[in-house]
């Protein structure tokens, strides 16, 4: 039964009264642009109208740019439906499929349509797609726009709606066929913008969070009542940010600091950012208790993804985490960066839905007007790796020339079609290879699909090779207490876990023990891993396993037959807990996982200076052999992360027998880290890295037959790193 009280709020939308014209356009209209306000009901509200009034739509497809969003609005829609959530209306997001054969209604990420578009173009389950949030413009999202457009060519019964909460959608409906614009007609207050003096957006970085902090305290103590939203860039700082103003609050005397003391008198947080439990807190929804504010720290998904009602206050910090090509390594970075002006307008308008309110720029005007118009379409700041393959595998030839709504730079996708060539994916002339279509049964991410084919295929350890690519695939499972004393503990118990080979057999270790203890959670909070993290590997595992199942690839160990009983590994446990791992691990072929890992992260592959503690990328340094040539010192040094089995200050193996190791991503704080790190024995790439040198007589983009104009050269793989690097990225954490 649906209560009253939901019925009551959906109702009282602005978005309700105009249901029927609603539903009307989307009866008489095959293509449509709808945009509206955000929180004008648009996610929730239409698919709802639909599923009430077409009764014989058999699958009705809404996409959402992330996972979280996904998963909320569904739980939300389905309770407002009256039904539970996997039933009438399910989610689906990589890895987690909450639908069924009843289900009408499924929200899914947009990389999850975009995957299903891979495997049938047609998209024949659904009668109805929903392209929501359009605005987002993520890669995923551009480019199941050019994918729809030929879908509808193949079957104009498709209603396909495209959903944006900004006016300038014209490139929409001119995209799709010039189809018809619905404007939700919204109201909106007026919300009162205050700029910080004389703040410098640049200079901000280092202080933002403190600052978003003190602001929130000044509004709580110095403000009439209404609810406070903060803008952060991800989970560490939300979290720090949620503990520092509970400090804080904690400390008030609030008849005498807090003004407006009659009527607040006491303060609720919460955090939103991408790894919340299902937005564990629905509170976040509701109205606080009475006399109490509610402030709430959130990612950039609270900008129109997700409205939080009562917000009278918005805190902007003027920044976002974001997603970033670094041309040094051919992959994207996360980046901590400033946000556009449309970005900007969008925040301080979470302000003013209900009544006026005001909103709190942590940075000057003259910044303000200084920042880019628009934020830049994911699809021209992004690797297309991902993209590249999909786009081959559905049988596109030309990628230059496919329909993109703005297509990206000329070199980002040769940058992909490189890559692809370097995993054997497509050949010399563009094609998908065998390899490359085995590649594409994975959700996951070309290099990593690479080398669990080859472990399947060639090296003999697809089982244990399964399990450190689901590691690879899931959120962190090392726990980072803030404290330094923790720090040191945790630190001498995750030694237990470290193989002197380097990350990726210590992630098998870390699964192993886990699996030991009976997936226990328990053992992962004294071993202070992310018990969330490792049970989810657990799953993708399982489901990867499945995948292989179905396709017939042989799932392989390589665990060698004598000590196979694990009584045995009990009483060692028992003797020396730090050999229990360490022997376990001798127990597998450790070289044919790392060698499986070696067909892709040898495009990752680094050399350590001959004298001091660097490595230098292959490709780059030119180290043809054994030298290391760097005229003009101009080559990034990279270091290994303290996270890894592999730093010096683990004393786990000494850097002097490191000469080659492999490499997942670089992470820029004050130096260039090299993340999950492992050993590599040179004999296994020498063959694999003359490609980069044929990478110069290829020509990738040339399956049309058409001849093309390659702008870029050979000396692409060579970074030239300018000297202002570093200081241009913010570390991620
Ligand atoms: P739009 O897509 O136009 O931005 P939504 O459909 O997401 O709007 O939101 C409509 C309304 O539903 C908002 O007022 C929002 O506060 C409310 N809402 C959305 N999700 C939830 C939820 N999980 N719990 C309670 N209210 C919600
Ligand atoms: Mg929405």
């Amino acid at each position: 039964m649906v209560s009253q009280r939901i019925i009551k709020q959906r109702e009282s939308l602005p978005i309700f009264q105009f249901r029927q014209k609603i539903i009307d356009a989307i009866k008489s209209q095959n293509l449509l642009v709808i945009i509206g306000e955000t929180g004008s009901g648009k996610t929730t509200q239409i698919p709802q109208y639909i599923l009430e009034s077409f009764e014989d739509c058999r699958l009705i497809g809404v996409t959402q740019p992330r996972r979280i969003a996904a998963i909320t609005v569904a739980n939300r829609v389905s309770e407002e439906h009256g039904t539970r959530i996997g039933d009438e209306v399910g989610y689906c997001i990589r890895f987690d499929d909450c639908t069924s054969s009843r289900t009408r209604l499924k929200y899914m990420t947009d990389g999850v349509l975009l995957r299903e578009a891979t495997l049938d173009p047609r998209l024949e389950h659904y009668d109805i797609i929903i392209i929501d949030e359009a605005h987002e413009r993520t890669l995923e999202t551009d480019v199941l726009f050019g994918l729809l457009k030929e879908t509808y060519r193949l079957r104009p019964e498709l209603k396909i709606l495209i959903m944006s909460a900004t006016l300038n959608v014209e490139k929409f409906s001119d995209f799709f066929n010039e189809c018809p614009i619905f404007i939700i007609p919204g109201r909106t207050y007026d919300v009162a913008i205050n700029h910080h003096r004389d703040a410098k957006i640049s200079s901000l970085k280092s202080t933002y969070v403190q600052r978003a902090v003190d602001t929130a305290l000044y509004i709580h103590t110095q403000e009439p009542p209404g609810d406070i939203l903060v803008f952060l860039t991800g989970q560490y700082e939300i979290e720090k940010a949620c503990l520092d103003l509970d400090d804080r609050a904690r400390e008030l005397n609030y008849r005498k600091d807090v003004k407006y003391y009659n009527e607040i008198k006491d303060l609720v947080i919460y955090p939103i950012h991408a790894t919340l439990e299902t937005m564990e807190q629905k509170a976040i929804f509701e109205d606080p208790p009475r006399g109490t504010r509610k402030v709430v720290f959130a990612t950039n998904i609270a900008q129109t993804s997700v409205t939080i009602p009562g917000i009278k206050y918005v805190i902007d910090t003027g920044f976002v985490k974001q997603k970033t090509y670094d041309p040094s390594t051919g992959m994207d970075a996360l980046l901590v960066v400033p946000i556009s002006k449309a970005a900007a307008t969008q925040r301080a308008g979470r302000a003013g839905r209900t009544a006026p309110g005001k909103a709190f720029r942590l940075y000057s005007r003259e910044s303000f007007e200084q920042m880019e118009e628009e934020t830049v379409p994911e699809i021209q700041r992004s690797s297309l790796l991902g993209t590249v393959l999909s786009l081959k595998k559905m049988g596109i030839k030309d990628i230059i020339r496919f329909e993109f709504i703005d297509p990206p730079d000329h070199i980002l996708v040769m940058n992909a079609l490189k890559q692809l060539f370097l995993l054997e994916a497509i050949d010399e002339n563009g094609k998908l290879t065998p390899l490359g279509d085995e590649m594409c049964i994975f959700p996951l991410n070309p290099f990593l699909s690479r080398v669990l084919v080859a472990s399947a295929r060639q090296f003999e350890c697809s089982k244990e090779v399964s399990t450190i690519v689901a590691m690879l695939s899931v959120e962190e499972v090392f726990f980072s207490p803030r404290n330094e004393e923790k720090l040191f503990e945790v630190n001498e118990k995750r030694k237990e876990f470290y193989h002197p080979s380097g990350d990726y057999i210590t992630l098998l270790n870390i699964f192993e023990g886990y699996r030991d203890s009976g997936y226990d959670k328990d053992w992962c909070r004294d071993k202070y891993f992310n018990h969330r993290a490792l049970s989810m590997a657990k799953s993708v595992r399982d489901q990867l396993r499945e995948l292989m199942q179905k396709h017939e690839i042989p799932i392989i160990s390589c665990r060698q037959k004598e000590n196979r009983e694990d009584g045995e590994d009990i009483h060692r446990k028992k003797r020396s807990k730090r050999s229990y791992y360490e022997t376990k691990a001798r127990k597998y072929d450790v070289s044919k996982i790392l060698e499986s890992f070696s067909t892709s992260y040898y495009i990752h592959l680094a050399k350590r200076h001959p004298h001091r503690p660097v490595f230098y990328h292959y490709a780059s340094a030119k180290v043809h052999t054994n030298e290391i040539v760097d005229s003009n010192n101009s080559l990034l040094a990279l270091h290994i992360s303290p996270t890894s089995a592999l730093h010096p200050d683990n004393k786990i193996v000494k850097i002097n027998n490191l000469d080659w190791v492999m490499y997942h991503s670089v992470l820029y704080t004050s130096k260039a880290l090299m993340k999950v790190v492992s050993k590599v024995n040179f004999e296994w790439v020498e063959e694999k890295i003359k490609l980069f040198k044929k990478l110069e007589t290829v020509n990738l983009n040339n399956e049309s037959g058409e001849k093309q104009n390659d702008k870029s050269n050979s000396d692409d793989e060579s970074v030239v790193i300018e000297s202002d690097r570093i200081e241009r990225y913010v570390m991620e954490e």
